[in-house]
Protein backbone atom coordinates (compact mmCIF):
# COMPACT_ATOMS: atom_id res chain seq x y z
CA UNK A 1 0.00 0.00 0.00
CA UNK A 2 1.76 2.89 -1.05
CA UNK A 3 1.38 6.06 1.28
CA UNK A 4 -0.28 8.52 -1.02
CA UNK A 5 -3.25 5.92 -2.35
CA UNK A 6 -3.64 5.61 1.61
CA UNK A 7 -3.82 8.95 2.18
CA UNK A 8 -6.37 9.39 -0.40
CA UNK A 9 -8.82 6.27 0.78
CA UNK A 10 -9.07 9.41 3.67
CA UNK A 11 -11.00 11.25 0.84
CA UNK A 12 -13.54 9.33 0.71
CA UNK A 13 -16.12 9.96 4.28
CA UNK A 14 -17.74 6.51 3.68
CA UNK A 15 -14.67 4.23 3.56
CA UNK A 16 -12.73 5.69 6.21
CA UNK A 17 -16.15 5.43 8.37
CA UNK A 18 -16.28 1.94 7.38
CA UNK A 19 -13.51 1.40 9.68
CA UNK A 20 -15.91 1.28 13.07
CA UNK A 21 -18.94 0.11 11.97
CA UNK A 22 -17.97 -3.61 11.31
CA UNK A 23 -17.57 -5.90 14.25
CA UNK A 24 -13.60 -7.04 13.90
CA UNK A 25 -11.11 -4.77 12.26
CA UNK A 26 -10.29 -7.71 9.67
CA UNK A 27 -13.86 -7.44 8.28
CA UNK A 28 -13.87 -3.51 8.01
CA UNK A 29 -10.75 -3.91 6.22
CA UNK A 30 -12.01 -6.47 3.81
CA UNK A 31 -14.26 -3.84 2.30
CA UNK A 32 -12.26 -0.56 3.11
CA UNK A 33 -8.92 -1.15 2.69
CA UNK A 34 -7.27 0.19 -0.74
CA UNK A 35 -7.79 -3.58 -2.71
CA UNK A 36 -6.37 -1.76 -6.03
CA UNK A 37 -2.73 -2.39 -4.39
CA UNK A 38 -3.50 -4.57 -1.44
CA UNK A 39 -5.52 -7.64 -3.25
CA UNK A 40 -2.51 -8.26 -5.29
CA UNK A 41 -0.31 -8.12 -2.00
CA UNK A 42 2.08 -5.93 -4.36
CA UNK A 43 2.46 -3.80 -7.29
CA UNK A 44 2.28 -5.46 -10.34
CA UNK A 45 6.36 -6.02 -11.77
CA UNK A 46 7.60 -3.63 -14.12
CA UNK A 47 8.48 -5.05 -17.66
CA UNK A 48 10.65 -2.15 -17.52
CA UNK A 49 13.56 -0.36 -15.99
CA UNK A 50 12.44 2.87 -15.80
CA UNK A 51 15.73 4.44 -14.81
CA UNK A 52 17.08 2.90 -18.46
CA UNK A 53 18.19 5.95 -20.04
CA UNK A 54 17.88 4.12 -23.40
CA UNK A 55 14.53 2.89 -22.61
CA UNK A 56 11.83 3.02 -25.80
CA UNK A 57 8.51 3.84 -25.17
CA UNK A 58 5.90 2.50 -27.67
CA UNK A 59 3.84 5.15 -27.26
CA UNK A 60 4.13 8.98 -25.74
CA UNK A 61 1.25 10.69 -25.22
CA UNK A 62 2.72 14.47 -25.61
CA UNK A 63 2.16 17.81 -23.90
CA UNK A 64 -0.80 16.79 -22.16
CA UNK A 65 -2.54 18.54 -19.51
CA UNK A 66 -2.15 15.71 -16.81
CA UNK A 67 -4.42 15.43 -14.04
CA UNK A 68 -3.63 12.63 -11.81
CA UNK A 69 -6.90 12.00 -9.58
CA UNK A 70 -4.50 10.16 -6.68
CA UNK A 71 -1.29 12.59 -5.98
CA UNK A 72 -3.97 15.57 -6.78
CA UNK A 73 -1.96 17.32 -9.00
CA UNK A 74 -2.28 18.83 -12.71
CA UNK A 75 0.60 19.91 -14.69
CA UNK A 76 1.78 19.53 -18.26
CA UNK A 77 3.69 16.23 -18.92
CA UNK A 78 4.62 13.38 -21.20
CA UNK A 79 3.29 10.05 -20.48
CA UNK A 80 5.78 7.25 -22.07
CA UNK A 81 4.23 3.77 -22.04
CA UNK A 82 6.26 0.55 -22.40
CA UNK A 83 4.55 -3.21 -22.22
CA UNK A 84 1.15 -1.58 -21.57
CA UNK A 85 2.60 0.10 -18.28
CA UNK A 86 3.12 3.94 -17.52
CA UNK A 87 6.93 4.21 -17.36
CA UNK A 88 7.29 7.59 -17.55
CA UNK A 89 5.69 11.28 -16.70
CA UNK A 90 7.65 13.91 -17.28
CA UNK A 91 8.02 17.55 -18.84
CA UNK A 92 9.29 16.13 -21.31
CA UNK A 93 10.22 13.01 -23.60
CA UNK A 94 12.64 13.16 -25.66
CA UNK A 95 11.07 12.80 -29.76
CA UNK A 96 13.66 9.73 -30.67
CA UNK A 97 12.55 7.72 -27.36
CA UNK A 98 8.89 7.48 -28.65
CA UNK A 99 8.02 4.86 -31.36
CA UNK A 100 4.82 6.33 -32.20
CA UNK A 101 3.96 10.14 -29.96
CA UNK A 102 0.41 11.66 -30.14
CA UNK A 103 0.35 15.40 -29.25
CA UNK A 104 -2.56 16.03 -27.37
CA UNK A 105 -1.67 19.67 -26.77
CA UNK A 106 -3.97 21.74 -24.74
CA UNK A 107 -5.81 18.47 -23.74
CA UNK A 108 -6.46 17.52 -20.37
CA UNK A 109 -5.42 13.88 -19.80
CA UNK A 110 -6.66 11.72 -16.89
CA UNK A 111 -6.82 8.17 -15.95
CA UNK A 112 -8.99 6.09 -18.49
CA UNK A 113 -12.43 6.56 -17.04
CA UNK A 114 -13.90 3.44 -14.91
CA UNK A 115 -17.58 3.38 -14.86
CA UNK A 116 -18.92 1.20 -11.85
CA UNK A 117 -23.00 1.02 -13.17
CA UNK A 118 -23.16 0.19 -16.82
CA UNK A 119 -24.74 -2.56 -19.10
CA UNK A 120 -21.80 -3.50 -21.45
CA UNK A 121 -22.66 -6.81 -22.55
CA UNK A 122 -24.39 -7.56 -25.93
CA UNK A 123 -26.53 -10.24 -26.31
CA UNK A 124 -27.79 -9.77 -22.50
CA UNK A 125 -31.00 -7.98 -22.05
CA UNK A 126 -29.79 -4.11 -23.14
CA UNK A 127 -26.70 -4.42 -23.06
CA UNK A 128 -24.51 -3.02 -25.16
CA UNK A 129 -20.75 -3.19 -27.07
CA UNK A 130 -17.76 -1.85 -24.59
CA UNK A 131 -15.64 -1.45 -27.37
CA UNK A 132 -18.06 0.29 -30.36
CA UNK A 133 -18.86 3.36 -27.52
CA UNK A 134 -15.19 4.01 -26.61
CA UNK A 135 -15.37 7.05 -28.38
CA UNK A 136 -17.62 8.92 -26.37
CA UNK A 137 -17.46 6.71 -23.32
CA UNK A 138 -13.63 7.50 -23.03
CA UNK A 139 -14.07 4.05 -20.84
CA UNK A 140 -11.22 1.72 -20.22
CA UNK A 141 -12.70 -0.02 -16.88
CA UNK A 142 -16.66 -1.19 -16.63
CA UNK A 143 -18.82 -2.80 -14.08
CA UNK A 144 -21.68 -4.54 -15.50
CA UNK A 145 -24.78 -3.74 -12.75
CA UNK A 146 -26.60 -7.22 -12.50
CA UNK A 147 -27.05 -8.43 -16.56
CA UNK A 148 -26.37 -11.58 -16.01
CA UNK A 149 -27.77 -14.18 -13.16
CA UNK A 150 -26.08 -17.32 -12.18
CA UNK A 151 -27.78 -19.20 -15.15
CA UNK A 152 -26.94 -16.52 -17.99
CA UNK A 153 -23.62 -15.49 -16.14
CA UNK A 154 -21.23 -18.04 -18.61
CA UNK A 155 -22.83 -15.70 -21.04
CA UNK A 156 -20.82 -12.41 -19.71
CA UNK A 157 -17.81 -15.10 -19.17
CA UNK A 158 -17.10 -16.41 -21.87
CA UNK A 159 -18.55 -14.74 -24.50
CA UNK A 160 -18.27 -10.73 -23.41
CA UNK A 161 -15.48 -10.46 -21.42
CA UNK A 162 -13.09 -12.26 -23.54
CA UNK A 163 -14.10 -10.40 -26.68
CA UNK A 164 -13.82 -6.47 -24.77
CA UNK A 165 -10.62 -4.34 -25.10
CA UNK A 166 -12.37 -2.37 -22.12
CA UNK A 167 -11.50 -3.74 -18.23
CA UNK A 168 -15.06 -5.59 -17.64
CA UNK A 169 -16.00 -7.04 -14.28
CA UNK A 170 -19.26 -7.26 -13.12
CA UNK A 171 -21.92 -7.86 -10.62
CA UNK A 172 -24.50 -10.92 -10.05
CA UNK A 173 -27.65 -10.06 -10.05
CA UNK A 174 -29.35 -11.80 -7.21
CA UNK A 175 -32.22 -13.31 -9.99
CA UNK A 176 -31.05 -16.07 -11.56
CA UNK A 177 -32.23 -14.55 -14.91
CA UNK A 178 -30.24 -11.17 -14.42
CA UNK A 179 -32.00 -8.73 -17.05
CA UNK A 180 -32.14 -10.78 -19.75
CA UNK A 181 -36.01 -10.06 -19.77
CA UNK A 182 -35.19 -6.65 -21.29
CA UNK A 183 -37.80 -3.93 -21.70
CA UNK A 184 -39.92 -5.76 -19.22
CA UNK A 185 -37.62 -7.07 -16.60
CA UNK A 186 -39.51 -7.73 -13.43
CA UNK A 187 -36.94 -9.97 -13.09
CA UNK A 188 -38.03 -10.23 -9.11
CA UNK A 189 -41.83 -11.11 -9.52
CA UNK A 190 -41.36 -14.30 -8.95
CA UNK A 191 -38.64 -14.62 -6.25
CA UNK A 192 -37.75 -17.70 -6.78
CA UNK A 193 -35.34 -16.59 -9.13
CA UNK A 194 -33.70 -15.29 -5.87
CA UNK A 195 -31.62 -18.54 -4.88
CA UNK A 196 -29.18 -17.97 -2.76
CA UNK A 197 -27.03 -20.69 -3.12
CA UNK A 198 -26.41 -20.71 -6.73
CA UNK A 199 -26.28 -16.87 -6.77
CA UNK A 200 -23.42 -17.43 -3.88
CA UNK A 201 -22.06 -20.42 -5.94
CA UNK A 202 -21.83 -18.14 -9.40
CA UNK A 203 -20.36 -14.96 -7.32
CA UNK A 204 -17.64 -17.47 -5.79
CA UNK A 205 -16.29 -19.30 -8.81
CA UNK A 206 -16.00 -16.11 -10.43
CA UNK A 207 -14.45 -14.12 -7.86
CA UNK A 208 -11.45 -12.90 -10.59
CA UNK A 209 -13.81 -10.76 -12.22
CA UNK A 210 -16.87 -10.35 -9.81
CA UNK A 211 -18.00 -7.56 -7.31
CA UNK A 212 -20.57 -8.95 -5.48
CA UNK A 213 -24.19 -8.81 -5.81
CA UNK A 214 -26.49 -6.98 -7.79
CA UNK A 215 -30.34 -6.17 -6.86
CA UNK A 216 -33.24 -3.92 -8.11
CA UNK A 217 -35.51 -2.68 -5.55
CA UNK A 218 -38.49 -0.99 -7.07
CA UNK A 219 -41.78 -1.57 -6.77
CA UNK A 220 -42.52 -3.14 -10.08
CA UNK A 221 -39.64 -5.08 -10.12
CA UNK A 222 -40.32 -6.52 -6.75
CA UNK A 223 -43.78 -6.72 -6.89
CA UNK A 224 -45.33 -8.25 -3.49
CA UNK A 225 -41.80 -9.44 -2.65
CA UNK A 226 -40.85 -5.97 -0.74
CA UNK A 227 -37.37 -6.27 0.38
CA UNK A 228 -36.85 -9.82 0.54
CA UNK A 229 -34.83 -9.74 -2.64
CA UNK A 230 -32.20 -7.51 -0.98
CA UNK A 231 -32.40 -9.65 1.93
CA UNK A 232 -31.40 -12.58 -0.69
CA UNK A 233 -28.86 -10.43 -2.05
CA UNK A 234 -27.19 -9.66 0.94
CA UNK A 235 -27.34 -13.11 1.41
CA UNK A 236 -25.70 -14.66 -1.34
CA UNK A 237 -22.92 -11.92 -1.17
CA UNK A 238 -22.18 -13.61 2.75
CA UNK A 239 -22.27 -16.69 1.46
CA UNK A 240 -19.42 -16.51 -1.15
CA UNK A 241 -17.29 -14.19 0.51
CA UNK A 242 -16.54 -11.37 3.22
CA UNK A 243 -15.37 -9.16 0.64
CA UNK A 244 -18.35 -9.28 -1.90
CA UNK A 245 -20.29 -6.69 -1.91
CA UNK A 246 -24.25 -5.73 -2.44
CA UNK A 247 -24.80 -3.24 -5.29
CA UNK A 248 -28.62 -2.06 -4.68
CA UNK A 249 -30.74 -0.45 -7.07
CA UNK A 250 -33.34 2.26 -5.84
CA UNK A 251 -36.34 4.30 -7.50
CA UNK A 252 -39.58 4.13 -6.26
CA UNK A 253 -39.14 1.41 -3.45
CA UNK A 254 -41.71 -0.43 -2.05
CA UNK A 255 -42.17 0.80 2.21
CA UNK A 256 -40.03 2.70 3.95
CA UNK A 257 -36.47 3.88 2.21
CA UNK A 258 -35.01 3.75 5.64
CA UNK A 259 -35.66 0.10 6.07
CA UNK A 260 -33.61 -0.60 3.06
CA UNK A 261 -31.11 1.79 3.87
CA UNK A 262 -30.40 0.36 7.21
CA UNK A 263 -29.88 -3.28 5.28
CA UNK A 264 -26.91 -1.93 3.53
CA UNK A 265 -23.58 -2.85 4.96
CA UNK A 266 -20.40 -0.93 4.97
CA UNK A 267 -18.77 -1.36 1.52
CA UNK A 268 -22.19 -2.11 -0.23
CA UNK A 269 -23.03 0.10 -3.29
CA UNK A 270 -26.48 2.22 -3.63
CA UNK A 271 -27.01 2.90 -7.12
CA UNK A 272 -29.59 5.63 -8.31
CA UNK A 273 -28.61 7.53 -5.23
CA UNK A 274 -30.52 11.06 -6.81
CA UNK A 275 -33.25 9.04 -8.33
CA UNK A 276 -36.41 11.11 -8.41
CA UNK A 277 -38.57 8.05 -9.35
CA UNK A 278 -40.35 8.10 -6.11
CA UNK A 279 -39.45 7.30 -2.71
CA UNK A 280 -36.49 9.30 -2.76
CA UNK A 281 -33.55 9.95 -0.74
CA UNK A 282 -34.48 13.37 -0.40
CA UNK A 283 -37.78 13.53 0.96
CA UNK A 284 -39.56 17.16 2.01
CA UNK A 285 -36.12 19.07 0.85
CA UNK A 286 -34.17 16.93 3.36
CA UNK A 287 -31.81 13.76 3.19
CA UNK A 288 -33.22 11.07 5.02
CA UNK A 289 -31.19 10.26 8.46
CA UNK A 290 -30.86 6.49 7.70
CA UNK A 291 -29.26 7.77 4.46
CA UNK A 292 -26.64 9.99 6.13
CA UNK A 293 -26.69 7.25 8.04
CA UNK A 294 -25.35 5.00 5.35
CA UNK A 295 -23.27 6.85 3.76
CA UNK A 296 -21.46 7.51 7.07
CA UNK A 297 -21.19 4.03 8.14
CA UNK A 298 -19.35 3.48 4.42
CA UNK A 299 -22.09 2.48 2.27
CA UNK A 300 -21.03 3.13 -1.76
CA UNK A 301 -23.33 6.32 -3.04
CA UNK A 302 -23.48 6.07 -6.51
CA UNK A 303 -24.89 7.86 -9.22
CA UNK A 304 -25.99 5.32 -11.86
CA UNK A 305 -27.79 8.20 -14.07
CA UNK A 306 -29.33 5.99 -16.33
CA UNK A 307 -32.68 7.18 -18.11
CA UNK A 308 -34.89 7.13 -15.28
CA UNK A 309 -32.75 7.92 -12.64
CA UNK A 310 -30.99 11.12 -12.06
CA UNK A 311 -33.13 13.84 -10.47
CA UNK A 312 -30.81 17.68 -10.81
CA UNK A 313 -33.52 18.79 -7.70
CA UNK A 314 -32.68 15.53 -5.65
CA UNK A 315 -29.08 15.73 -6.02
CA UNK A 316 -28.97 19.29 -5.26
CA UNK A 317 -29.93 19.05 -1.98
CA UNK A 318 -28.31 15.88 -1.50
CA UNK A 319 -25.28 17.34 -2.30
CA UNK A 320 -25.57 20.53 -0.06
CA UNK A 321 -26.27 18.41 3.04
CA UNK A 322 -23.64 16.07 2.60
CA UNK A 323 -25.04 13.34 0.32
CA UNK A 324 -22.80 13.59 -2.25
CA UNK A 325 -21.54 10.85 -4.43
CA UNK A 326 -18.75 8.32 -4.08
CA UNK A 327 -19.02 7.44 -7.43
CA UNK A 328 -19.84 8.39 -10.57
CA UNK A 329 -21.28 6.33 -13.00
CA UNK A 330 -23.35 6.40 -16.35
CA UNK A 331 -25.96 3.37 -16.38
CA UNK A 332 -25.34 3.17 -20.27
CA UNK A 333 -27.55 0.76 -21.88
CA UNK A 334 -29.18 0.39 -25.23
CA UNK A 335 -32.45 2.47 -23.73
CA UNK A 336 -30.82 4.85 -21.54
CA UNK A 337 -28.08 6.06 -24.33
CA UNK A 338 -30.89 6.98 -26.55
CA UNK A 339 -32.91 9.39 -23.95
CA UNK A 340 -32.15 13.27 -23.40
CA UNK A 341 -30.33 12.51 -20.42
CA UNK A 342 -27.76 11.33 -22.58
CA UNK A 343 -25.90 9.34 -20.19
CA UNK A 344 -22.37 8.70 -21.05
CA UNK A 345 -19.66 8.40 -18.26
CA UNK A 346 -17.59 11.95 -19.86
CA UNK A 347 -21.73 13.45 -20.31
CA UNK A 348 -22.37 12.42 -16.58
CA UNK A 349 -19.45 14.05 -15.72
CA UNK A 350 -19.98 17.05 -16.78
CA UNK A 351 -23.43 17.71 -15.13
CA UNK A 352 -21.22 17.52 -11.61
CA UNK A 353 -19.13 20.48 -12.65
CA UNK A 354 -22.07 22.16 -13.93
CA UNK A 355 -22.85 21.91 -9.98
CA UNK A 356 -19.85 22.82 -8.96
CA UNK A 357 -18.14 19.77 -8.16
CA UNK A 358 -14.05 20.62 -8.41
CA UNK A 359 -13.09 18.68 -11.65
CA UNK A 360 -10.17 17.11 -9.91
CA UNK A 361 -13.10 15.39 -7.31
CA UNK A 362 -15.37 14.75 -10.60
CA UNK A 363 -12.52 12.99 -12.24
CA UNK A 364 -11.39 11.21 -9.18
CA UNK A 365 -14.98 9.63 -8.71
CA UNK A 366 -15.26 8.12 -12.25
CA UNK A 367 -11.70 6.53 -11.80
CA UNK A 368 -9.74 6.61 -8.76
CA UNK A 369 -12.33 5.89 -6.52
CA UNK A 370 -14.37 2.97 -8.42
CA UNK A 371 -11.14 1.65 -9.39
CA UNK A 372 -10.12 1.21 -5.54
CA UNK A 373 -13.36 -0.04 -5.09
CA UNK A 374 -13.14 -2.88 -8.01
CA UNK A 375 -9.84 -3.52 -6.34
CA UNK A 376 -8.90 -6.10 -8.63
CA UNK A 377 -6.11 -4.40 -10.98
CA UNK A 378 -2.95 -4.83 -9.61
CA UNK A 379 -0.78 -1.68 -9.12
CA UNK A 380 -1.12 2.24 -8.61
CA UNK A 381 -3.77 4.26 -10.92
CA UNK A 382 -2.48 5.94 -13.71
CA UNK A 383 -0.69 7.94 -14.40
CA UNK A 384 1.34 6.65 -11.96
CA UNK A 385 4.29 4.69 -13.37
CA UNK A 386 3.54 1.05 -13.09
CA UNK A 387 -0.10 1.87 -13.58
CA UNK A 388 -2.18 -0.01 -16.20
CA UNK A 389 -1.54 2.62 -19.48
CA UNK A 390 -5.36 3.44 -19.47
CA UNK A 391 -5.72 6.90 -20.42
CA UNK A 392 -8.58 9.45 -21.26
CA UNK A 393 -7.79 12.03 -23.47
CA UNK A 394 -10.33 15.35 -23.30
CA UNK A 395 -11.15 18.70 -24.57
CA UNK A 396 -12.60 20.37 -21.58
CA UNK A 397 -14.68 22.82 -23.54
CA UNK A 398 -15.45 26.08 -22.21
CA UNK A 399 -18.89 27.64 -22.81
CA UNK A 400 -22.57 27.73 -22.12
CA UNK A 401 -24.22 23.79 -22.14
CA UNK A 402 -27.10 22.89 -21.22
CA UNK A 403 -27.97 19.74 -19.09
CA UNK A 404 -30.99 17.41 -18.55
CA UNK A 405 -31.63 15.30 -16.06
CA UNK A 406 -34.14 11.99 -16.69
CA UNK A 407 -36.85 13.89 -15.72
CA UNK A 408 -36.73 16.83 -17.86
CA UNK A 409 -35.23 19.14 -15.12
CA UNK A 410 -32.57 21.79 -17.08
CA UNK A 411 -29.40 23.15 -16.00
CA UNK A 412 -27.04 25.14 -17.31
CA UNK A 413 -23.49 24.68 -16.95
CA UNK A 414 -20.02 26.00 -18.36
CA UNK A 415 -17.89 23.13 -18.92
CA UNK A 416 -18.27 20.47 -20.86
CA UNK A 417 -15.53 16.99 -21.08
CA UNK A 418 -15.58 16.02 -24.82
CA UNK A 419 -13.50 12.40 -25.14
CA UNK A 420 -10.89 12.97 -28.18
CA UNK A 421 -9.04 9.85 -27.63
CA UNK A 422 -8.89 6.53 -25.24
CA UNK A 423 -5.89 4.69 -24.38
CA UNK A 424 -6.32 1.04 -22.83
CA UNK A 425 -3.52 -1.07 -21.89
CA UNK A 426 -0.94 1.46 -24.39
CA UNK A 427 -3.44 0.82 -27.30
CA UNK A 428 -5.11 4.09 -28.04
CA UNK A 429 -8.12 2.54 -29.59
CA UNK A 430 -11.64 3.86 -30.51
CA UNK A 431 -10.74 6.55 -32.93
CA UNK A 432 -7.41 7.28 -35.06
CA UNK A 433 -4.73 7.43 -34.51
CA UNK A 434 -4.32 4.04 -34.21
CA UNK A 435 -1.50 1.63 -33.99
CA UNK A 436 0.22 -0.48 -36.60
CA UNK A 437 0.03 -2.97 -36.25
CA UNK A 438 -2.66 -3.04 -34.03
CA UNK A 439 -2.61 -6.33 -32.21
CA UNK A 440 -4.59 -8.52 -29.85
ZN1 LIG B 1 -28.45 -0.21 -14.45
Amino acid sequence: MDPPRRGFIKLSAGAAAAGGALGSAGEADALARPLMVAQAGQPAPLGFNPADPALKYELVVANGDVLDPVQKTRSKRDIGIRFGQIAAVAPSIPADRAVQRIDVAGKLVTPGLIDLHTHLCPHLGLGLPADELVPITATTTAVSAGDAGAHTFGNFRHGVVPQSRTRLFGFIHIASIGLAGGLAPGEMLNIDYANVDVCAKAVAENADIVLGVKVRITDSVVGQNGLEPLRRAIRAAEMAGKQFRVMCHIGAAPGNLSDLLDLLRPGDVLTHAFSGAGNNTVQNGRVLPAALAAKQRGVIIDVGHGGGSFDFTVCEPAMQQGFGPDTISSDIHAVSINTPGYPTLPWVMSKFLSLGMPLEEVVARATSEPGRIIGKVPGPAPPAIGAPADLAVFDLIDGPVEFVDTRNNKRSGARKLVPVLTVRGGRPYGRPPLPIPFLY
